[in-house]
């Protein structure tokens, strides 16, 4: 069932579907890069945690109506979604203030951020994934005006169902990254992942950072906290 390879990126390989051309498979690997792969580790265990989380949430999200490329998990490490063609634009949602936002605006970090704050970043390794304004969005990710509005405004209700999923289990979403794709018709979708790879996770009892900061940061051990993420994911299951 599984094709050949399409893509190997720092965290996951695209596969083709055989005979079934609008589908992919998203195998999840133990790499961890972080400073755009200027920092490279692997761990055991790695895949299968990002695969079941991204699953879980958005499973989550579908029950919500978001759409989206997922169809399902497959296995431990990986699941099968639609094929897009992925709008190259990092859509990042802030809650509270971390990470580049602090160091570009000097924002102290666990500010507030009320209304949340949109970013877009080209999604361009060898640029860095620069921060762009919606005009170079407009010029560089072939998206109309109506299509930026469209990708906000669900990154903004992706935002709310999401802090609402991870408060059930005593998780502060800080702030995440989204990727949009399009379907064979043109409908923007939500794509790619969606795991502590991605988002920025405090625990709401202790404030102790429960993501890739781990990694990036060197606080603490990477599996253990995922699985932790993952454990109270799966503990909140019934609760809508
Ligand atoms: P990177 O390319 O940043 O190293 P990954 O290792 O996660 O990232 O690679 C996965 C790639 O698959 C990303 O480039 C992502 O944009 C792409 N992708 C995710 N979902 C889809 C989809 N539904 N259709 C097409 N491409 C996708
Ligand atoms: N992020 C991501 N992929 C990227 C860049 C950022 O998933 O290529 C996520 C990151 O994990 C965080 C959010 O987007 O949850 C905002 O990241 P930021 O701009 O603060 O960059 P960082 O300091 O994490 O490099």
């Amino acid at each position: 069932m599984k094709g050949s390879l399409l893509y190997e990126g720092k965290a996951k390989k695209v596969y083709y579907v055989d005979g079934k051309p609008e589908q992919l498979i998203l195998s999840y690997k133990n790499d961890a890069t972080a400073f755009n792969g200027k920092k490279k580790d692997q761990f055991a265990g790695k895949g299968r945690l990002n695969n079941l989380i991204t699953a879980r949430i958005f499973e989550h999200l579908h029950q919500q109506h978001i759409p989206s490329h997922f169809l399902k998990a497959l296995n431990d490490t990986e699941q099968i979604v639609q094929k897009t063609t992925i709008v190259p634009l990092e859509v990042v949602v802030r809650n509270i203030a971390a990470g580049s936002l602090t160091r570009r605006l000097a924002i102290p970090e666990k500010t507030v951020l009320n209304p949340p704050l949109i970013e877009l970043f080209y999604k361009n390794d060898e640029l860095d994934d620069p921060l762009i304004n919606d005009d170079h969005a407009k010029r560089l990710a072939d998206v109309t005006e109506h299509d930026l509005d469209h990708i906000k405004i669900l990154a903004l209700k992706i935002n709310e169902i999401l802090k609402r999923l991870f408060r059930q289990a005593d998780l502060e979403l800080v702030d995440f990254k989204m990727e949009f794709g399009r379907l064979a018709d043109g409908t923007i979708v939500l794509a790619d992942e969606i795991s502590p790879d991605t988002c920025r996770l405090w625990d709401v009892t202790t404030g102790e950072k429960m993501d890739k900061d781990v990694f990036r940061e060197d606080i603490g051990d990477l599996i253990e906290t995922y699985e932790t993420i993952l454990q109270r994911l799966e503990e909140n299951k019934c609760v809508k």
